[in-house]
């Protein structure tokens, strides 16, 4: 059964003094929200709902001691930041939000009984479960490419750690005049302007390094957000669309699908089969939700969670909540924003329900940013509304492309203050 607001306030009455509990849940010293990964949507949400609320019990089930963002890495590609200045850990969340931390993996839940299952036997009691475990990479996409070989010599770095350090190391040694193949995913993917930001940022530094160095981006798709910017930056530093062009970009329409890997041979092969050699290849895998969403039936056979796309409940169980990327949210974007915008939402949805207030209508936006070079920045902001329905896109403001350098430097340093404010947003 689905509940919407309606049905929530009817059952519980708007302005109950009493603390309303989700149906089927037993009444408990105090409502629990147990929070199944600690990455942003996962500990965004943990961070509010404490805002919104001092009564509810909040546990965070995550393996990792810490957590490393995804924005900001790419620019650990040209040593401008380092894994450091991107890893946080989980002492804020427990300590000045008075969350529990599990460190542990949850391995299934048991809906019935209102329990997540942990990796190390635990059963986790839940009033609302919320679901944030980012999503799982298709290697078998890609024939002959594997998760073995992305962490060895085929780093995809699209989870930042020691693939981006060990992507760094293998282009920043690279042969004079060497080649770099990176394969650009279909949408839907984490942070679509990202492929295009990691390329520039190689670029600038091959081009003081390495300067007869090539990068060949093999796309997926005909185009991409903030093309005709990249383009106009590219062509302005690295003599795009000409012979001795340092960033090459080829789309689906031109044959830039990647099919295969043969790795012995250090070869890509595409959709047009043709047969490219280069010396580092970094394939972005498409992209679904994480298995943990796969294994306790969450996706109803599709690749992301299905969800009601007013509060962000999965459609499989209405006490179990789902953000971020594995979420099927279209059209929003799968980004940190957005993620931590819905995980502001379903505190206020929590939060309405234990006080019987109604929530209101959510407006959700993606605020997002996007760099070419410590020049060149790029601005988004998506704005959401939920409409008859379903999701929709109310409004799109970017960055146009300009000439103008000052205001190209002025989206960059938006563009790292962001990453920074961001960074702060989340974890502190
Ligand atoms: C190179 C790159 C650059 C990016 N730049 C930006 C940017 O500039 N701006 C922006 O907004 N976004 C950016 N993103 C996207 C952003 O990182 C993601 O959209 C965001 O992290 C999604 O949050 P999430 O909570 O869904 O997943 P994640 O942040 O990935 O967190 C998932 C967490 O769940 C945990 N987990 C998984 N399974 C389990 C389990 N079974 N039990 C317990 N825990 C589990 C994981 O360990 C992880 O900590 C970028 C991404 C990349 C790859």
């Amino acid at each position: 059964m689905l509940l919407n607001r309606r049905d929530v306030l009817k059952l519980f009455g708007a302005g109950a003094a009493s603390l309303a509990l989700p149906h089927g849940a037993r009444a408990a010293a105090a409502p629990r929200l147990v929070i199944v990964g600690g990455g942003i949507g996962g500990a965004a949400l943990a961070k509010y709902m404490r805002i919104l609320n001092r009564d509810i019990h909040i546990t965070v089930i995550e393996p990792n001691p810490r957590f490393i963002f995804c924005p900001g890495s790419n620019e650990v590609l040209n040593d401008e930041v380092s894994i450091d200045d991107l890893t946080v850990t989980y002492d804020t969340l427990r300590h000045r939000y008075g969350a529990e931390v599990i460190q542990e993996r949850a391995v299934e839940i048991d809906y019935a009984g209102h329990h997540v299952l942990t990796s190390g036997g635990r059963r986790v009691p839940y009033d609302w479960l919320a679901v944030s475990p980012g999503p799982q990479f298709i290697y078998e996409a890609v024939e002959g490419y594997s998760e073995a070989l992305a962490q060895g010599d085929f780093p995809h770095a699209w989870k930042a750690g020691p693939q981006t350090l060990r992507l760094k190391k293998l282009y920043q040694s690279m042969r004079p005049g060497g080649v770099v193949v990176i394969s650009a995913p279909p949408m839907p993917y984490r942070c679509p302007p990202a492929p295009y930001e990691r390329a520039s940022f190689m670029a600038a530094w091959l081009k003081r390094h390495n300067p007869t160095a090539k990068i060949l981006i093999l796309d997926s798709k005909p185009d991409f957000i903030f093309q005709a910017n990249y383009e106009d930056y590219w062509r302005d530093k690295f003599g795009y669309g000409t012979d001795h062009a340092m960033i090459e970009w080829v789309g689906s329409h031109e044959g830039g699908t990647v099919r295969q890997l043969d790795p012995a041979a250090h070869t890509v092969i595409t959709a047009d089969g043709e047969r490219i050699r280069a010396d580092v290849i970094n394939i972005i895998p498409p992209e679904k939700a994480g298995r943990f969403a796969f294994d306790t039936g969450l996706t109803l056979g599709r690749d992301w969670v299905p969800v009601n796309p007013y509060d962000f409940r999965s459609r499989k169980d209405p006490n179990v909540f789902v953000l971020g990327d594995a979420a099927e949210a279209d059209p929003m974007v799968k980004t940190g924003y957005v993620a931590s915008n819905q995980a502001k939402w379903i505190a206020q949805i929590i939060h309405g329900e234990m006080t019987g207030r109604d929530p209101g209508n959510p407006l959700w936006t993606n605020n997002c940013v996007a760099m070419a070079g410590d020049d060149y920045g790029m601005t988004v902001t998506d704005t959401y509304r939920y409409h008859g329905g379903k999701i929709v896109t109310q409004e799109t403001l970017i960055a146009n492309p300009s000439h103008n350098p000052h205001l190209n430097a002025l989206r960059a340093s938006i563009a790292r203050n962001w990453q920074r404010s961001f960074r702060r947003d989340i974890f502190e």
